[in-house]
């Protein structure tokens, strides 16, 4: 892979005001888990200035939006005083990202679009572009993104890089923008699956200032042995890839064949209509938490210091969609028959894993099915059907076609489980696809286990 810095490739940016800033760390030394560690931070994860003597260097939490181009945070989130407390060393500059956490390609941002470090003719995937393309050109070992439908999975595979989403209520949220807050995690982005491991194990965190963190005894003890594993093959995969994805598929299933896991065909209820119900949720959820976005409690007034209504006027034309779209789903007309069948599918999709999982969901029961489906660990699917599409077919198409691209990321996202993706070698010169592996709410940690062996 040829190496690019992560100035050409726009993954770490600094206030919009043009201001140089120093690459300045702070880190505790008496903790060395991830000691040293260089670790970048998406820019809607607040973090504060890392020194008195560096005071005028100063860390924006913007989300990459006009509106909060020059939010300075009085406060750092809990994942990055985790880092800190750990060793780890946070990057003054913080990671590009689609404004807000909306999109998929990291072309909706205030500094412009993320490259891909692979080849800069292509987008990096979004909405944690800057984090993927920061950890794949080098400039950091570790990435935190946030990943609400796919945001960090999508720019892990076409970035070739790791990429994690826990499982809902595991990391955090104190001190993260909100997007979709019933959707919304902390994710995280490395080489390997083992730094991914050692991040994970210095966030798993019960945070009493977030009312979803999860307590510790929610989640139960799972044996991390690598025997008598079973990975499900959902059914309606393999007939939507391009000939070049389906052949890293099948290569990655045979690979965990050979090391003795048994593969059998799942079938998941109700995927179809989980893209669907995902955006309506999340286009829901945004339009109420960015509502303060008001220039009173938060948000920059204009240049002439004119009303709030022109504070919401610096939102991008996504985020925007995104906000009409949910209050229209959420008026009285559209309310039944659009918001609350989507709660309902959500439902079902949740109810649909939890009847291939030989796990049980710590949390909701499950309901006794007739169905015959062999019951699995894990799933697999690839976490993109194709290589990351290029800047110029991006900026000619249509926003439902960057919708399109989550189609394998959004049903984890809807039933809150964890997914971890792994680079699964090269179909098309420098790019390739991750493959994604999906386990019970809870079950975390194998993942991590049956990620080495994907490797
Ligand atoms: N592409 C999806 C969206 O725009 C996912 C974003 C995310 O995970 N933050 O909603």
């Amino acid at each position: 892979m040829n190496r690019v810095g992560s100035e050409s490739v726009n993954a770490l940016v600094r206030p919009i005001d043009g201001l140089s800033l120093p690459l300045a760390i702070r880190s505790n030394q008496s903790s060395v888990k991830l000691k040293g560690w260089k670790v970048a931070i998406k820019a809607n994860i607040a973090t504060t200035s890392p020194s008195k003597t560096l005071d005028q260097v100063n860390p924006v939490t913007s989300c990459a939006s006009k509106v909060l181009s020059d939010y300075v945070s009085p406060f750092q989130a809990t994942v990055a005083n985790l880092i800190e407390s750990n060793g780890g060393e946070i990057l003054v500059d913080k990671a590009n990202m689609d404004e807000f956490g909306m999109g998929s390609y990291n072309v909706h941002s205030i500094y412009g679009p993320v490259k891909n470090p692979r080849d800069l003719s292509r987008v990096s995937g979004g909405s944690s572009g800057g984090s993927a393309a920061a950890v794949a050109s080098g400039s950091c070992r570790i990435a935190l993104g946030t990943d609400t439908g796919g945001s960090v999975r999508l720019p892990a595979s076409y970035c070739g890089v790791v990429g994690f989403k826990p499982s809902y209520g595991r990391f955090s949220r104190w001190g993260v923008v909100s997007y979709a807050s019933s959707l919304d995690t902390v994710g995280i982005l490395g080489k390997t699956v083992e730094d991914c491991e050692k991040v994970y194990d210095v966030l798993d965190w019960r945070d009493e200032k977030d009312p979803t963190s999860l307590a510790f005894n929610t989640f139960p003890q799972i044996s991390r042995e690598f025997k008598n594993i079973t990975v499900g093959i959902p059914a309606h995969v393999p007939s939507i890839l391009p000939e070049l994805t389906l052949c890293l598929y099948s290569n990655m299933i045979e690979k965990l064949e050979s090391k003795g896991v048994k593969i059998v065909p799942v079938t998941l209820d109700n995927h179809k209509h989980a893209l669907g119900a995902y955006y309506t949720i999340a286009s829901a959820e945004a339009s109420s938490n960015l509502a303060r976005f008001d220039g009173i409690r938060y948000g920059r007034l204009d240049e002439n210091n004119s009303g709030p209504e022109n504070v919401r006027n610096m939102f991008g034309d996504a985020v925007k969609k995104r906000i009409m779209l949910g209050s229209f789903v959420l008026g009285s007309n559209a309310y039944s028959s659009y918001f609350s069948q989507s709660q309902k599918i959500r439902r079902l999709i949740q109810i649909s894993y939890n009847d291939i999982f030989k796990q049980a969901h710590p949390i909701t029961p499950s309901i006794n099915s007739a169905r015959k489906n062999e019951k699995v660990d894990f799933i697999l699917t690839p976490a993109s059907s194709n290589i990351a599409p290029t800047l110029e077919k991006v900026a000619a198409g249509e926003l439902v076609d960057e919708f399109m691209d989550d189609v394998m990321t959004v049903p984890a996202s809807l039933a809150g489980l964890p997914a971890l993706v792994v680079p699964s070698g090269f179909i098309a010169g420098n790019m390739g696809v991750g493959m994604q592996i999906i386990g019970q709410f809870g079950d975390d940690k194998r993942l991590f286990r049956i990620g080495q062996e994907m490797e």
